[in-house]
């Protein structure tokens, strides 16, 4: 199944590469290298065009552009930070609900993210691509659960393979008849929108699935306009289309970008769907913030934001107990609970702006 279409070389591959372009230091470049001997690098074309060379506070690099901080493993961090390999039961699935699973089918992106949860099994050298043995296999797995209502289709980055062979998988996948959803996460329409061409959207849509798409973007300026045009060409189609974005220390923690992010997600036809707590992949505690610096934000976006902008902000419990929301609470009890199922217990409510009611009112 190694079939993936090669149509980014101009992508950034090399330390030295970045330093020839004035996007890192050449003064970093032995420490560059450690880190390029561990993981993956990638900077696309359309990618480079949005960093502001110079500057390694620029929210497009620190997502893009490697650091020495990524040489550091912070205590708690793993290779597996949620815990996928625990739930997998055939190569390429991890099945950790009752009515859906993962299904990586390729090791490879067109960006290698700074802070990926999956940096340690992505990126060249890494076997790229489930052999043909291992993905009838997988398609056996799901064949024999009659449970698993939807796929998702991760890795990796789905939309690296070629229309056609993206094709042949939708088809298989939705030929089979408890398969009801097709979900695919991707980050190729803001890191290589070009790649979202009309073969790729009618590769997306199968007869007996729905498709869905979870596009990944974590700042606003990640919408080139060759961005927004892909994702025209996406909800054109009627591809319904989810966010997910990951919150990061000095990319997107702060009130003011994360509105213009989940205003732009919803201005393109993008439903904010998740928000991510940093996984404790290696390398990345210098991107990631902290658990009431994320509630401290969702709380304040609740006044800022219509309903429809508001995303569901989400802990990956570390050793494969999956997500839990973990945004701020604005119930509390008030009351002693009452043993009698007719009558309501009383609450504490928090309004938008942070004033606390009781409901049920009491009488005047
Ligand atoms: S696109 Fe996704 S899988 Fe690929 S490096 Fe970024 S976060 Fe990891």
């Amino acid at each position: 199944m190694n079939r993936i279409d090669p149509r980014l070389s101009a992508t950034l591959r090399q330390p030295a590469e970045l330093v020839a372009r004035g996007l890192a230091p050449a003064s970093a470049l032995a420490d560059l290298e450690q880190v390029a001997a561990r993981y993956a690098i990638a900077v696309t074309p359309e990618i480079a065009a949005l960093i502001e060379p110079g500057d390694p506070a620029d929210p497009i690099a620190r997502q893009f552009i490697p650091s020495a901080e990524e040489l550091v493993t912070a205590p708690g961090e793993s290779a597996d930070p949620i815990g996928d390999d625990v739930h997998s039961p055939v190569a390429g699935i991890v099945h950790r609900y009752p009515d859906r699973i993962l299904f990586k089918l390729v090791q490879v992106c067109a960006v290698y993210c700074r802070f990926c949860f999956r940096r340690e099994t992505v990126g060249p050298g890494k076997p790229n691509a489930l052999s043909d043995d291992a993905y009838r296999a997988a398609l056996d797995y799901i064949r024999a659960n009659d449970g698993i209502w939807e796929v998702i289709l991760t890795g990796g980055d789905p939309l690296m393979l070629s229309p056609r062979r993206l094709a042949e998988i939708m088809a298989d996948l939705a030929a089979i008849d408890h398969v009801k959803i097709i979900r695919i996460h991707t980050r190729v329409p803001v890191a290589a929108p070009a790649r979202v061409n009309s073969e790729m959207v009618a590769a997306l849509k199968a007869q007996g699935a729905t498709t869905w798409v979870a596009v990944h973007a974590n700042h606003p300026r990640e919408f080139s306009e060759a961005a927004r045009k892909a994702c025209a060409r996406l909800a054109d189609a009627g591809i319904p289309l989810v966010s997910q974005s990951v919150l990061l220390r000095g990319v997107n923690d702060d009130a003011a970008t994360l509105e213009s992010l989940l205003r732009t997600f919803v201005e393109l036809r993008i439903k904010p769907y998740y928000l991510h707590h940093g996984d404790l992949a290696p390398g990345t505690s210098h991107l990631r913030t902290t658990l009431a610096h994320g509630q401290k934000l969702i709380r304040g976006l609740r006044g800022r934001l219509s309903g429809l902008c508001q995303p569901e902000y989400v802990l990956d419990i570390p050793g494969g107990h999956g997500k839990a929301p973990v945004g701020p609470s604005y119930l509390s009890q008030a009351d002693s609970p009452q043993h009698d199922k007719l009558s309501e217990a009383r609450y504490r409510v928090v309004d938008y702006c942070g004033e606390i009611h009781v409901y049920p009112p009491r009488q005047s």
